[in-house]
């Protein structure tokens, strides 16, 4: 048997193209030709199974080797071979109904997977790397002949008839000069590890030394003696394919070590496993998160069938899920179409939301089975809550039963009870209940101690995304708003009917803020004397919530520069009841008034952490001279 023909295709030579506009993604060879290799080997047992083969199926590894002197890689499989028929069939027509169009159209590609899985050309992208490339083959069939196929890289190919005695197939590939790099054992070792790992059938590449056991010493010490093994570079049953009833904790973490060999332990996961209407299987963990999240992010594995394919699962896991880890492995999602098609998709729809709606599911288990174990976790988890809340309206409305407040005393709420907690003390005039917070308990101290002394509560808001899920807080929570306790002073932040009534006459109040303006002499304090709690101090300092939050918007490149320009604006509050006012206006001497308002105004200030450098040294020597 000796026959020459022409591989079907409609343009003159496909080779180059494949060569040029793939090189950057070339050592995807590997993980076809191994799949290739896996799936053969698939199909030979279920034929076995099915009762259509009864021969022995024998040691099914598949290997892969190399050799550097003769410059080639093969792959070999026990599958189920092929015919030359087969060969013609499988091989030879390449499945694509316009090559011209293919040309045209991928000329500017720049992602080998687009071209390879689209059309079907996953057993050339060998060409990729090789000159040439040699099949020798052994159907599994009764009374099959052996065939072997070559082609050099041009259109033309040659079957004739092998030599091969044993069921199965082996690839050689004549390694261009080009692609000597791939001639190597960790190159080889490292792409097998990338997209090989967890194939299901075992994969054998080389061999390794391993110690054993060999009997005693005399003292009943253990010897050990090295030995050669085979190197099996996979795990052919990783956890995401077996049943959760069959797996303890144990198993999970150590499969998240083998995952991130250098991560800190999950917090927890989520095993995922649907049939219908899609398929996919896969474990999600919720890692520790870090400050540098965006290291963090981009860490799930995605897997078609076993075999690794990207960690780039932009759109298939909704944004906010994207620093969880693990892997998803579906068949059903589309690997080698353009970005705009995946968003497209109805099964990358769905799955998208099958993950969004199992994470919540998660989660709201996690809540209800220990509480306290659950807020232990909350600065963790607090992000992702959060996050998933605001950017996605069936997340919250789920959410709603989970996420918790925490305030300052580190009790924490569902946003029922937190609404219950404060309803009634914090409810303003115009039935707005006012939720307080602090983006800095430290810093805002005084202005926490006089809100909890109004019997206020005060929320912590202190991480990068609340400032967006207080926004998000204000748009769901009915008659809800929130104000960051330094926004004003303690009387004027939940506006009652019943304020204190100011003890000073119109002109005394005129005064009072004649004396601090010249004191202050400062155009962005803006003055304004009012009857608050004697209690309260004389003088406090606050920025305006809604022009805080502006500024803090512009800031973050929110596009509010008008708001961003504006100089810094703040409020002070001159407290008409307290004593200090009242022995201020009794001060005769204007310039012992001036020093006196001064002082009362730095110690606003510093009260705020707004006292600095020459000020701050003023007023240290101000206060020595006053005591
Ligand atoms: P796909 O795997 O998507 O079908 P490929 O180009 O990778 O596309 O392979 C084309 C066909 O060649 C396969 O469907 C299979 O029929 C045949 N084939 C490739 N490699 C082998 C192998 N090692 N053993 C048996 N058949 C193979
Ligand atoms: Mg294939």
């Amino acid at each position: 048997m000796q026959e020459k023909g022409t591989i079907s295709i409609h343009t003159e030579n496909i080779f180059p193209i494949i060569k040029k506009f793939l090189y950057s993604d070339n050592e995807i060879f590997l993980r076809e030709l191994v799949s290739n290799a896996v799936d053969a080997t698939q199909k030979i047992k279920r034929l076995a199974t099915l009762g259509q083969y009864n021969g022995e199926l024998g040691d099914i590894t598949v290997e892969v080797a190399f050799d550097k002197d003769k410059k080639t890689i093969t792959i070999s499989d026990r599958g189920l071979g092929m015919t030359a028929e087969e060969i013609k069939k499988y091989i030879n027509q390449i499945a694509f109904s316009g090559a011209a169009e293919f040309v045209e159209k991928f000329k500017d590609a720049k992602d080998a997977n687009e071209i390879i899985g689209k059309f079907g050309l996953g057993f050339y992208s060998a060409f990729m790397v090789a000159d040439k490339v040699e099949i020798n083959t052994l159907s599994y069939q009764e009374g099959a002949a052996p065939a072997r196929w070559t082609c050099d890289g041009s259109t033309e190919f040659e079957i004739s008839a092998g030599d091969r005695k044993d069921r199965g197939t082996e690839i050689t590939l004549f390694i261009n000069a080009d692609s000597e790099e791939f001639l190597d054992k960790w190159k080889l070792q490292g792409i097998l590890d990338k997209y090989c790992k967890f194939l299901p059938v075992p994969i054998k590449f080389g061999t390794k030394t391993d110690s054993v056991e060999d009997g005693e010493e005399a003292d009943g010490k253990k010897k050990w003696k090295s030995v050669e093994k085979d190197n099996i570079i996979n795990t052919t049953s990783p956890i995401w394919t077996k049943s959760p009833n069959d797996l303890k904790d144990e198993d999970y973490l150590k499969f998240y070590k083998e995952l991130y060999p250098m991560g800190e332990d999950p917090l927890f996961w989520i095993h995922l496993n649907v049939d219908y209407p899609f398929n996919l299987t896969g474990v999600l963990y919720f890692p520790k998160v870090k400050n540098d999240f965006e290291m963090q992010k981009n860490k799930i594995k995605l897997f078609s069938r076993q075999v690794f394919i990207t960690d780039e699962v932009k759109d298939i896991v909704p944004e906010f899920l994207m620093l969880l880890h693990g892997v998803i492995d579906s068949p059903d999602i589309p690997l080698n179409v353009s970005r705009s098609f995946l968003q497209a998709d109805s099964n990358v729809k769905k799955i998208n939301s099958y993950i969004t709606k199992k994470v919540a599911d998660k989660l709201g288990e996690l809540y209800k089975k220990d509480r306290k174990v659950y807020e232990e976790k909350w600065n963790d988890i607090g992000l992702f809550v959060k996050y998933g809340m605001i950017s996605e309206d069936k997340f919250a409305e789920k959410g709603k039963d989970f996420a918790l407040l925490k305030n300052t005393k580190g009790e924490y709420f569902t946003l029922p009870e937190y609404k219950e907690k404060v309803k009634a003390i914090q409810t303003d005039k115009n039935d707005q209940t006012v939720y307080l917070y602090a983006t800095d308990v430290n810093k805002q101290d005084g202005f926490i101690q006089s809100a909890n002394k109004k019997d206020y509560d005060v929320l912590v808001m202190d991480s990068p995304i609340d400032s967006h899920f207080i926004q998000h807080l204000e748009m769901k929570e009915e008659k809800t708003q929130l104000k960051r306790v330094d926004a004003d002073v303690a009387e004027k932040l939940i506006e009652k009917e019943d304020s204190y009534a100011n003890l000073l006459t119109e002109d005394q109040s005129k005064k009072v803020k004649e004396i601090f303006e010249k004191a202050i002499s400062n155009a962005t304090y803006s003055v304004d004397v009012a009857g608050l709690s004697p209690e309260e101090m004389p003088v406090t300092v606050t920025m305006d919530e809604f022009m805080r939050r502006m500024k803090d918007m512009a800031q973050m490149g929110g596009g509010m520069s008008f708001y961003g320009s504006l100089p810094d604006n703040y409020k002070v509050a001159i407290n008409g009841n307290h004593p200090v006012i009242d022995k201020l206006l009794k001060t005769e001497d204007e310039e012992a008034q001036t020093k006196l308002a001064k002082q009362a105004f730095d110690l606003a200030l510093l009260s705020q952490g707004m006292l600095t450098g020459k000020d701050l040294t003023a007023f240290v020597k101000r206060s020595v001279e006053l005591i």
